[in-house]
């Protein structure tokens, strides 16, 4: 079933409707996310069946999968992040344009998961910084097209001046990201 998304927030009257450019942005990239999926293990497989015809990325418009940074907006982590993978990481999310998100699906990319030894990275948060977390091990698709819901919020709530604030541009330089 097609469903047409509910207007935002705005002024309606006979034959005009007016609201902010910020809400009819955020409704769009909302509606279009192109999610670049940094799968590494098990949980990777659990987002192919997130994005497969049953469960179906493409009900959220967020079906066009990009492999390039430059043409993706949502960093999505699925899998077994190893220290070495850390700079790999960092520099996809750097080679990604603003305004992006991440989103850390299951415990591996969350917290190292069970694998609490000297080669795992414990959270990939220790590098970059993530939006969202997805609980489990592995995640269900359910959880997984949760996290992609709570993304979406997000998106959908972004105010403009957010990516040049100076708790932002800090936040990124805690992380040596310019
Ligand atoms: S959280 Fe579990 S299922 Fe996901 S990558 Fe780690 S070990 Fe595999």
């Amino acid at each position: 079933m097609v469903e047409i998304v509910k207007e935002p927030e705005g002024y309606k009257g006979h034959g005009f409707f007016v609201t902010s450019l910020e809400k009819a942005v955020g409704l769009a990239r909302k509606n279009s996310i192109w999610p670049l999926p940094f799968a590494t293990s098990c949980c990777g497989i659990e987002f192919m069946a997130t994005a497969a015809a049953h469960y179906d990325l493409g009900r959220f418009g967020a079906e066009r999968l990009s492999f390039s940074p430059r043409q993706a907006d949502l960093l999505m982590v699925m899998g077994t992040i190893s220290k070495k993978m850390g700079p790999v990481l960092k520099q996809v999310f750097e080679q990604m344009a603003e305004p992006k998100w991440v989103l850390s699906v299951g415990a591996c990319a969350s917290s190292g998961g069970i694998f609490d030894t000297y080669s795992v990275l414990q959270g990939i948060d220790r590098v970059i910084p993530v939006d969202v977390y997805v609980p489990g091990c592995p995640p269900r698709p359910e959880q997984i097209i949760d996290g992609l819901m709570r993304i979406q919020e997000l998106v959908h709530n972004e105010q403009f001046g957010r990516r040049s604030s100076p708790e932002y541009l800090k936040m990124l330089e805690g992380y040596g990201i310019k």
